[in-house]
């Protein structure tokens, strides 16, 4: 755990998450500024800088987002989602804990802005 990463805070309890699916290595939790009806993030319990670094040091984890990310959506209803992980400042990336998106419930354009 990293003690200035909100993320890991909310993986431990000390800051509050809507949780809706929790397995022994990842927990997702609806995102506090939703951009969709549905909108999840997935991250692993344990810190992370970004989604390269979780699939270099972890690959079963990195998988383990992708399956969760799939059962949030179909838990949802949804059929047809879309799986973002922001990289870097640049790339819209504000949380430094790896984190995948799970965006779902409405039509997205394509390409993102
Ligand atoms: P990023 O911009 O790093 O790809 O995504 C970070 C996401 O975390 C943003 O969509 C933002 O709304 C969300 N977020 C930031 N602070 C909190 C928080 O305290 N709780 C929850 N549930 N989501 C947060
Ligand atoms: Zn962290």
């Amino acid at each position: 755990m990293d003690a200035d990463c909100l993320f890991c805070k909310i993986v431990a309890g000390e800051i509050p998450a809507d949780v809706v699916h929790r397995t022994e290595r990842v927990l997702a939790f609806r995102d506090v500024n939703p951009q969709a009806p549905t909108h999840v993030l997935v991250v692993p319990r344990a810190h992370h800088v970004n989604a390269a670094e979780l699939a270099k040091a972890d690959p079963e984890t990195s998988v383990a987002l992708v399956t969760a990310a799939a059962e949030v959506a179909a838990a949802q209803g949804h059929e047809d989602y879309r799986l973002v992980f922001n990289t870097g400042a640049g790339a819209g990336q504000s949380v430094f804990h790896t984190h995948l998106h799970v965006l779902a419930g409405r039509s997205l354009a394509w390409p993102p802005g």
